[in-house]
């Protein structure tokens, strides 16, 4: 067992069996080789590039309640917000200046936005922006209107399951809400033809390593384009207030241990590891992910959209985010590309 390395053997097979896999996860031993294993892996497949996808957040009403959601419809003490359809447009032409090809819009779940207002701004934008992709990000829908912005040009959605164990997904959310009917969502979005995005939270009230494994073994079965983790952050106005927040090193490892078990995928170094650690997103993209996703939202809303708290970058324009973040990149070893950044199609394999 002394020359026993889950990092080559994940290296090599993309796969560990359920022992080997725990035992990467609950120890640092193989932290350093794992995090140049996934580095090399990045470089072999998307070399130094990292795309830029830019978040516009349109609206912070949701009629949901997830418990670690700091915008949950139960939070009386949000402002709430809602940019209008010219206002989101605005942004798409700032962010197409500055040189973003990939626009996410992303809200809560909020009724407002019926799928006929939806469907409006994605066909403006894509009439306007025909070469960017436009990427979705409203939660949970029934099959049809997913087709209706399907068919009016939006190409990605992102739609993190949170997590794969229905029993943590009951401690996590209410009854009105089910894993059954997320999982749908995902395979209904893949059916349609969208690229499609993942993910969960590292760290979340009552997580535990089997459950990690169960998310990673689901992602197995789904393969997504796009896999997004990030550190759940304790929000005080939730049901988890005093719940601690999840581990850098946690996320970090797991960022690693995607980029091996999913080569081609679009992993993001988000805006939760920038706030947990003010190297955060650096240290991302050294164990493994390969976007960036700056906020194009006007500066007036950005401190709203607050899912968890103390959230960065609220206070710049988004000519400052850009080119912080390109610094930011930069000084990582990465060079920030200006291209639409889909994902390698060999990820099927
Ligand atoms: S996590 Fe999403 S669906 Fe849940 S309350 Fe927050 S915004 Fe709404």
């Amino acid at each position: 067992m002394n020359d026993f390395n889950p990092v080559l053997q994940l290296n090599i097979e993309r796969d560990l069996p359920e022992a080997s896999l725990k035992l990467l996860l609950q120890s640092e031993k193989w932290d350093s080789s794992l995090t140049a294993a996934a580095d090399r892996k990045r470089r072999e497949i998307y070399a130094d590039e990292v795309y830029l996808r830019g978040l516009i957040e349109f609206s912070n009403f949701c009629k949901n309640n997830c418990f670690y959601c700091g915008i949950r419809a139960g939070n009386q003490n949000a402002v709430r917000y809602r940019l209008s359809k010219e206002e989101i447009l605005d942004c798409c032409v700032e962010g197409y200046g500055l040189g973003f090809r990939t626009f996410v819009l992303q809200s809560g779940e909020d009724p407002f936005f019926t799928d006929s207002l939806l469907c409006e701004i994605v066909s403006e934008i894509r009439s306007r922006f025909p070469d960017c992709a436009i990427t979705l990000s409203l939660g949970e829908k029934p099959r049809e209107s997913y087709k209706a912005y399907f068919d009016a040009g939006a190409n990605r959605y992102l739609l993190r399951h949170e997590t794969a164990n229905d029993a943590h997904y009951r401690k996590l959310h209410p009854e009105s809400m089910s894993l059954t009917n997320r999982k749908r969502c995902l395979y209904d979005l893949k059916d349609i033809g969208y690229q499609v995005g993942s993910g969960f939270m590292v760290g979340s009230p009552y997580q535990t390593v089997d459950c990690i494994i169960e998310d990673l073994r689901f992602l197995q079965e789904l393969k997504p384009d796009m896999i997004g983790i990030g550190p759940y952050i304790t929000h005080k106005e939730t049901p988890f207030a005093s719940f601690q927040s999840g581990s850098l090193t946690l996320t970090l490892r797991l960022i690693s241990v995607l980029r091996l078990m999913f080569p081609y995928a679009l992993i993001p170094a988000t805006t939760a590891l920038g706030t947990i650690h003010p190297q955060g997103r650096e240290l991302g993209l050294k164990a493994g992910a390969n976007v960036v996703m700056p906020n194009l939202s006007p500066v007036r809303v950005r401190k709203l959209y607050e899912l968890y708290e103390n959230k960065i970058c609220t206070g710049e324009e988004a000519a400052q985010c850009r080119s912080c973040l390109e610094r930011r990149v930069a000084a990582a070893g990465y060079r920030v590309v200006t291209a639409i950044g889909n994902a390698k199609k060999e990820h099927m394999l």
